[in-house]
């Protein structure tokens, strides 16, 4: 698959705009219209409403890649990783600003919009998200969150990055 084509066909990726079911309060990214964990999916219908990604998480699987794609050949190695986000949805993307040795599974990081690939001689440059390791101190809202669980909480979360 094009990178690149994904990221033009899907601009909600660009800000993380996702969707949140008001019935069971799951949390969606990209955006859905039925909600799959709503029991009775129809009850769902019309009930999705869009909802903002912090874009907040810690890392739950990555590699580090040697052989990059065309166009990411300045990059190497580089490190692609599986993404929890605090609302709930797994997130793919890559690491930066740190050494891919330091990269761990529960690393806390936070996206950030950078430039993704440029396109050949024409020097398209494609923006998106990656994911950097979080330095803020974010602890407190951490450990609420696992008191309160995945689901519920998300709806107090701030709604805007
Ligand atoms: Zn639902």
């Amino acid at each position: 698959m094009s990178i690149a084509r994904f990221w033009r066909e899907t601009p909600q990726r660009y800000n993380l705009g996702g969707s949140r079911c008001s019935v069971c309060q799951h949390v969606y990214f990209p955006p859905r219209t039925v909600c799959p964990s709503c029991t009775n999916h129809r009850a769902s219908i019309g009930k999705m409403v869009p909802f903002q990604l912090s874009g907040d998480g810690e890392v739950t699987s990555f590699t580090v890649v040697h052989d990059a794609a065309e166009g990411f050949e300045m990059q190497v190695p580089y490190v692609l990783a599986l993404v929890k986000t605090v609302e709930g949805p797994t997130l793919t993307g890559q690491v930066v600003d740190v050494d891919p040795s330091q990269v761990t599974i529960g690393l806390k990081v936070r996206a950030t919009f950078r430039k993704l690939r440029e396109e050949g001689k024409a020097g398209v440059i494609h923006y998106g998200y990656k994911f950097a390791p979080r330095t803020d101190d974010r602890s407190a809202a951490e450990r609420s969150r696992s008191r309160a669980g995945t689901f519920g909480k998300s709806a107090s979360e701030p709604a805007s990055a």
